[in-house]
């Protein structure tokens, strides 16, 4: 039998501490020339699935010590922290998880996002209650929606959710955000070699004629308890080549500045598909991401092992300007590359875990 292994993940070890001098704030620019776009901003730590590559039941048990309700960041602090960002240059807002339809109203706290300004608001979800949230999500002001799905096999499915999940409901979930208009959707789905690559054709196939738009990813070592190796990662190329040979495919260029997703579109016009090769092509050079997780530590790349505590900024009367000083001396010292010196790494750090931090 496995042995059960807890992580506390929240606890004290996580915290960065602030730089201390807010005088080196910079011109904007990351230590690598990289400006800060995109937010991601985490809802919640807690899911209803187990995604065997995400939150391994071995580890994500009946006892895991997922935050309390009073760590979380309430929507008045995300919204108000949000507004810094805006106002530091972030033109997009992803709200992720965990399942981030799982936390309670949070309709309200989109309506609250999308009264901030000019905007790109968007959120991930792994589409299971979507089909009865998909019209109140989109009237609260949501513009576009991604949805995670490995497969169109149900009991493959059922396995990678490993919650016993039907994929049918996800496909309903999907009609359902479409019909409200959530476009454009992105379906994602991340490979993983022997268990769902004989799912990119049939994904492609489908999706390219609901004109929904398939990213497949390449699994990656986030977290330190998805038992991660390379030898099940499939590379970028090979999707696009295992699906170019059915349905031709040719490049598009990259539709913003740090978009992570390769485009391919179909050479007879019925769509595009997306690639993101955080393995086999690093794309560190563009990124422009944040992190904010579920209790409100700033992340700067997503394979960091510690964040920088915003909380107790919020909750100790610190006011706006200073926030917003801190955050741009944080991100004057960034110097995150992770993916491109994974190669080259000795010694695996204790990194945070995707459902915490938000994908
Ligand atoms: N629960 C929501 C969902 O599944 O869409 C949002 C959170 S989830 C952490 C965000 C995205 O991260 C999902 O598309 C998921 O497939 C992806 N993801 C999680 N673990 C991953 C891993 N090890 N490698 C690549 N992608 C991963
Ligand atoms: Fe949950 Fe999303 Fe992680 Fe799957 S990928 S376990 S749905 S947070
Ligand atoms: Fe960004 Fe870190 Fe990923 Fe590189 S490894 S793309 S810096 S999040």
């Amino acid at each position: 039998m496995n042995q059960r292994i807890v992580i506390p993940i929240a606890d004290a070890r996580t915290r960065r501490a602030l730089p201390e001098g807010t005088a080196a704030v910079g011109n904007g620019e990351d230590r690598r020339g990289r400006r800060m776009r995109d937010l991601r901003i985490s809802v919640t730590d807690r899911c209803n699935f187990r995604c065997t590559y995400c939150m391994p039941k071995e580890v994500f048990g009946s006892d895991y010590p997922f935050l309390p309700q009073a760590e979380l960041l309430s929507f008045e602090e995300i919204t108000r922290l949000s507004r810094i960002f805006h106002d530091l240059g972030v033109d997009k807002l992803r709200i992720t998880g965990g399942e981030p339809l799982l936390r309670r109203h949070i309709e309200r706290l989109i309506e609250m996002l999308a009264g901030i300004g000019t905007l790109d608001l968007t959120l991930t979800t792994n589409g299971s209650v979507l089909a009865r949230k998909a019209k109140s999500l989109k009237a609260a002001g949501l513009q576009r929606i991604t949805v995670s799905l490995d497969s169109l096999d149900d009991a493959r499915f059922r396995a990678m959710n490993d919650a016993d999940y039907p994929v049918a409901r996800v496909l309903e979930g999907i009609d359902a955000a479409a019909d409200a208009g959530l476009a454009p959707i992105k379906v994602n789905m991340v490979v993983k070699r022997g268990v769902n690559d004989d799912d990119i054709l049939p994904m492609a196939r489908h999706f390219r004629q609901a004109g929904h738009i398939v990213r497949f990813i390449e699994f990656m070592d986030v977290g330190s308890t998805n038992g991660w190796r390379m030898d099940d990662v499939v590379p970028s190329a090979e999707v696009v080549r295992r699906i170019h040979a059915e349905l031709p495919l040719e490049p598009i260029g990259r539709s913003y500045n740090g978009e992570v997703a390769e485009r391919w579109r179909y050479t007879d016009g019925s769509g595009e598909i997306g690639v993101i090769s955080s393995v086999t092509q690093a794309f560190c050079g563009q990124c422009t991401r944040a992190r904010l997780s579920t209790e409100g530590k700033l992340y700067t790349c997503l394979f960091a092992d510690a964040g920088y505590d915003l909380r107790a900024l919020l909750r100790n009367g610190v006011d706006d300007e200073q926030i917003s000083a801190q955050l741009r001396a944080v991100w004057a010292e960034r110097d995150d590359h992770y993916s491109e010196i994974r190669g080259a790494q000795t010694t695996v750090a204790r990194k945070v875990e995707m459902s915490y931090i938000g994908g």
